[in-house]
């Protein structure tokens, strides 16, 4: 048996037929398991579970996540790793939306549950799945205390005039309408570390954070605060995405509803699942995005245009809106590995003080590290983001107060 120290952390993101899940130490930063369970719910699900630096693929069928979560308990346990016995401080729960009600972390409760519930309709897509995963983790570890964190929270105090849209007040006010921002667990963590990085306070540092993954955003933090964010009231606005359209003209909706007669779901459906590089090229990998870019393939060669042009808008307005910039940081699967998006998302930017060195951009590694050339007069930075750290790490902070 391997010995889980007292004090460890189960981080949970569950999804609507996924679970994501890690077992941490928070204090040591070690991770003694973590994995994913996939295609929940369907007739032919699989686990992929990291061990001890050992990967396998189960596959199986995972009628729910209650049975995601089960099976998961038992590939620990053949690890040697009993969840049951070991004195977690928590479980952490990435919950997407927390509305207006939460932005700090929050043990979950039954009146917390049923708020959660209530903000369903602001995320119908991301707060069920949370809350089912929530359920499912609860009913195994009943005395482990559950802890909410918000993927909103960060954005909480967003500038009204960045966080409101120039909707009817009424109606807006009425349905809670607003622009609340995601990936904050990521940007918080990713521009307090590469202020450590830089050997500044976060309160001293402004900076452009790029979270580029599947998902993506951006955002612009001014001395640890942000002052704006790409995602919007839903995780659709903002950059192109892999599979999510961005920004796009609200007009194109009722085009789609009327004369292509597209019903409400699969105009969102369209717009979350088939659009994007998806949707663009057919590929949302962008590992094969970028191969059939150098391949010269023309679909592929606009979808990586279309991504860049939409970066470079954003990138732009933030240098404006937050004025004197200190850092720019790339963080997630693109910001952290693809070292041409890199190049081109901030090539010919010297007049404005930005420069990388291709040598330090070609280098690979899990650290934070600098890109920029040393007459760079905005420092240029890959951070990886490790969400499930900085979730792991708060559900603790809260349970010890
Ligand atoms: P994430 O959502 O943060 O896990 O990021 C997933 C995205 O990162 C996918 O589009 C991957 O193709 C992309 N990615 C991972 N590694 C690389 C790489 N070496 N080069 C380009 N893209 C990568």
């Amino acid at each position: 048996m391997t010995e889980i120290a007292p004090g460890a952390v189960l981080v949970i993101n569950a999804g609507s037929s996924s679970l994501k899940y890690q077992l941490v130490d928070p204090r040591t930063e070690h991770v003694y398991a973590d994995g994913l369970a996939e295609r929940i719910g369907e007739d032919a699900s699989r686990i992929k579970h990291v061990a001890g630096g050992n990967e396998r693929t189960v596959d199986t069928v995972l009628p729910d996540h209650r049975a995601a979560i089960e099976h998961v308990t038992g590939l620990l346990r053949e690890d040697g790793l009993d969840l049951e016995s070991a004195e977690l401080a928590a479980v952490g729960h990435r919950v997407v939306h927390g509305g207006r009600s939460f932005f700090a972390p929050t043990v979950i409760d039954e009146r917390v549950r049923s708020e959660i519930a209530r903000l369903a309709p602001l995320a119908p897509l991301h707060n069920p799945p949370n809350l089912i995963g929530v359920e499912a983790v609860s009913s195994l570890l009943p005395d482990v205390p559950a802890v909410a964190i918000f993927d909103t929270a960060f954005f909480h105090d967003l500038p009204e005039e960045s966080a409101t849209y120039a909707l009817d007040a009424d109606v807006a006010r009425e349905y809670a309408i607003r622009r609340y921002g995601f990936h904050g667990t990521s940007h918080q963590y990713v521009s307090a570390k590469a202020a450590e990085f830089l050997g500044r306070p976060v309160s001293e540092v402004n900076q452009i954070v790029m979270h580029l993954g599947n998902g993506a955003s951006m955002s612009a933090v001014r001395e640890g605060r942000p002052i704006d964010t790409s995602m919007g009231m839903t995780p659709l606005e903002g950059l192109v995405m892999g599979t999510r359209t961005g920004d796009i003209d609200p007009g194109i909706a009722f085009q789609l509803a009327r004369v292509a007669g597209m019903s409400i779901d699969e105009i969102d459906h369209l717009y979350n699942k088939r659009s994007g590089l998806k949707g663009l090229c057919g590929d949302n990998d962008f590992r094969s995005v970028l191969e059939r870019v150098d391949d010269g393939d023309e679909a592929a060669t606009l979808a990586y245009k279309v991504y860049l042009h939409r970066l470079r808008h954003y990138l732009g307005a933030y240098m404006i809106e937050l004025g004197p910039v200190d850092a720019i940081v790339f963080t997630a699967g693109v910001g952290e590995n693809a070292a041409r998006v890199r190049a081109d998302a901030l090539a010919h930017l010297q007049t404005y003080g930005i420069e990388i060195d291709p040598e330090l951009n070609a280098v690979r590694s899990p650290e934070p590290r600098r890109i920029s050339t040393r007459s760079s007069r905005i420092e240029v930075l890959v951070v990886p983001t490790n969400e499930e750290l900085a979730i792991a790490r708060q559900a603790v902070a809260l349970v010890a107060e």
